[in-house]
């Protein structure tokens, strides 16, 4: 096999050229091509200076996703930049595309860098639970300044090429051809002594430990779930009293150790799981998808005007359709509202605003949805209306439209019956609010055609989502899970525990909100319309319904729009409600329940397993196609931490034995909804995890 990096002199510069597409990834040919193509440059006498340069779209980007999690091969990427800093002559990186991570590090490796105009650049490890390991915490500081180096890191977000140029990463941005810029650049630095980032000091106060402390102060507040922001400001600490060669040591440690936390491997996770969402099984990645050009939208209620909104952003013209004049006007209003705020907030700017409102046009004919592509129904959640409107839907829209319900709960199936195109069907399932929460359910129905499915993940891309996959059944994926530990919650309740118990353990385990903080945010009532539901079709022999969200929901205490709820609330502040606590102890009463104490780890265990038990069904089911597909809607659809990889893969980390024990205990206790899934019992029993269903 050919070397994918190549060695050619120029006139007097000897060029070494990285070609391995797509990406120039870091892997072992590259790294191994690096070092013996630098050799040769140091060894041609005609080359008096070097330039480093990658072919294709891109400068390297980071290490082989392919590698991850094998054993290193030699040389390692640390070995191979210790190599381009020990150079004896001038060596020039020059940086096109995004130069990220080990592609930085090995940039910074260099005596000078130089770059395209479009070039970005970043340290994006922490993303991924790590910090740099190849140098970046130590070099970068020293060139750019500990407070910046520490933004850098700790954001992992990339800076384009000026902002670098003014920051005194890169030496010059070169307009025009790129190799032939970094070759004059090369020429003209022959005769200066060589630059060397690890000799600088100059960003370096001594003892200046301020920006440190300070950013220490933060992570307590905003990340104190998180392990490698703490380990990066350790890393970064390190350039004002570790000399050079043994803090790129302790660097290197910091990084294997970090490798091996869950938090980094449920980054990595996730990283993968967000990628492997797109795949619809059965449905070939190249399956045609129909072109949308322009949307319609039933509905300007809270969430037609928010998909409104999305497909406005989208750059997609969007007709939005009410029942009435008023209820039009009142939508219209609140979609300009909402792009107001943002524009006072200086989010927006007023021509940005002006332009999407322009891309909005309000109707009360269905004749004007004649010509939409895509048509998304966000009508009441009533199964008669929804008919109602499709078979109306399925009278104007144009053959080959895309026909979406974003129900949360009706069956989609028993929507597209009433059309005669139920191959054109689908659910779009937006989370609120629409135009922020990047999760969308893209839900199939049984008569849904793999091209119109198809349509609907991509639109989902389109429209900036995360788009997910899933089948028909109560709830789909997300709010079916969701509703499983939420009754989970209010049992507790009524067993002992309180409102603030459950939330406050929720909370540590790093949701960013309680369950019934989250009640009372979306709406008591939407939960008691949706309990009222429940009732009407579940079985005679169902095990009872708890009362208490039926109760508070009764007393119109709705949650934060109406100032109580579960808690009572001042401005947005909850606060424990002494009658709401008297009205679950009443309860308990009426039910001969003896309180007792629940201790925070059974409160964890229950929702926990509660989810588990749920989300494995679901998987039986064949309503979610991948455990990984559960984790991807639970971090961006319902606030789980993304540090511990989603609810499934949390639960391979515990391990499902003790899932699995947790479950059948529960079911010895408290009955037939903690039947253990068979899907469970079956991976616990041989001794795998949900992870092993992937086939990786
Ligand atoms: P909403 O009550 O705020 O809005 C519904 C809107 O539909 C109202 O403005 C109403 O005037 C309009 N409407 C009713 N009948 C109509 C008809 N025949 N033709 C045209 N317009 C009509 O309700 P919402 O919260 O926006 O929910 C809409 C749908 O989205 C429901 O199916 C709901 O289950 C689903 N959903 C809601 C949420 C949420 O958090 N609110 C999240 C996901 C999905």
């Amino acid at each position: 096999m050919p070397s994918p990096v190549s060695y050619t002199l120029k006139g007097k510069v000897g060029v070494i050229t990285v070609d391995n597409p797509p990406v120039n990834a870091l892997g072992h040919p590259v790294r191994a091509g690096l070092v013996a193509a630098l050799d040769q440059g140091l060894a041609d006498k005609q080359a008096e200076a070097l330039v480093l340069i990658a072919a294709g779209r891109t400068f390297p980007s980071g290490a082989d996703v392919r590698e991850f999690g094998k054993p290193p091969i030699p040389p390692i990427l640390f070995e191979v930049i210790n190599r381009f800093d020990a150079a004896t002559k001038p060596v020039v990186a020059a940086l096109h595309g995004t130069a990220l991570g080990g592609g930085l590090e090995l940039a910074m490796g260099c005596n000078y860098r130089v770059a395209a105009p479009g070039a970005r650049l970043g340290l994006p490890e922490i993303k991924l639970g790590l910090i740099p390991g190849a140098g970046g915490t130590q070099r970068l500081p020293r060139v750019i300044g500990i407070e910046p180096a520490l933004g850098m890191i700790l954001s992992g977000d990339p800076i384009p090429a000026a902002a670098a140029k003014q920051a005194g990463l890169i030496d010059a941005v070169i307009d025009g051809d790129l190799e032939a810029g970094a070759i004059a650049f090369a020429e003209g630095v022959v005769a200066q002594p060589l630059p060397r980032i690890r000799d600088r000091t100059d960003h370096l106060a001594k003892d200046d430990r301020a920006p440190l402390t300070a950013k220490r102060a933060e992570l307590a507040k905003s990340a104190k779930h998180l392990v490698a922001p703490q380990r990066a400001v350790d890393a970064v600490e390190m350039v004002l009293d570790v000399p050079f060669d043994e803090a790129l040591k302790r660097e290197r440690e910091m990084f294997l150790a970090l490798v091996e936390t869950p938090q980094s491997k449920a980054a990595r996770h996730v990283f993968f799981a967000d990628r492997e969402a797109a795949r619809v099984p059965g449905i070939p990645a190249e399956t045609p998808t129909r072109t949308v050009k322009s949307a319609a939208v039933l509905g300007a209620g809270t969430m037609g005007g928010g998909i409104t909104i999305c497909f406005a952003n989208a750059g997609i013209p969007v007709t939005v359709l009410e029942a009435d004049a008023k209820a039009l006007e009142r939508g219209l209003a609140g979609i300009r509202k909402n792009y107001d705020s943002l524009v006072e907030r200086g989010r927006m700017k007023p021509e940005e605003r002006d332009a999407r409102l322009g891309r909005i046009k309000g109707t009360l004919s269905f004749d004007d949805l004649a010509g939409a592509d895509v048509i998304v129904e966000a009508v009441f959640e009533d199964m008669a209306i929804k008919k109602e409107v499709f078979s109306k839907l399925d009278t104007v829209a144009k053959p080959g439209a895309v026909l979406a319900t974003n129900t949360s709960t009706l069956d989609v199936d028993e929507i597209a019956a009433v059309t005669k195109r139920p191959g054109d069907v689908l659910g779009l399932h937006f989370f609120s609010p629409a135009p922020i929460m990047r999760l969308l359910e893209v839900v199939r129905g049984k008569a849904t055609a793999p091209e119109v499915m198809a349509s609907g993940m991509s639109l989902g891309k389109t429209l900036g989502k995360t788009a997910v996959p899933v089948g028909v059944c109560f709830g789909f994926v997300g709010n079916r899970i969701m509703l499983r530990y939420a009754l989970e919650a209010e049992l507790l309740l009524e067993e002992g525990a309180l409102p603030q118990d459950v939330d406050r353990v929720l909370r540590e385990f790093g949701l960013p909100m309680g369950m019934f903080g989250m009640v009372d945010l979306a709406g008591v009532d939407v939960f008691y319309f949706i309990r009222q539901h429940e009732m009407k079709h579940r079985p005679k022999d169902a095990e009872r319904l708890p009362r208490i969200l039926d109760r508070i929901a009764q007393q119109k205490r709705y949650g934060q729009k109406t100032g109580a709820g579960f808690y009572r609330y001042e401005g947005r502040t909850a606060l424990p409600d002494p009658a709401i606590e008297a009205l679950i102890v009443e309860e308990s009463k009426r039910l001969g329940i003896n309180r007792r104490t629940i201790s925070d780890d059974e409160i964890l265990r229950r929702i926990v397993a509660a989810m588990v038990n749920e989300g494995a069904r679901v998987l039986e089911e064949n309503i979610a196609y991948r455990p990984s597909d559960i984790d991807v809607i639970y971090i961006h659809g319902f606030g789980f931490p993304a540090w511990r990889g989603g609810p499934m893969f949390h639960a391979d980390l515990v391990g499902l034995p003790k899932i699995l024990a947790d479950v059948e205990e529960f079911h010895r206790r408290h009955g037939e909804r903690w039947k253990p899934s068979s899907l469970l019992a079956r991976l616990a029993a041989e001794g795998k995890s949900f992870a092993s269903l992937q086939g990786r």
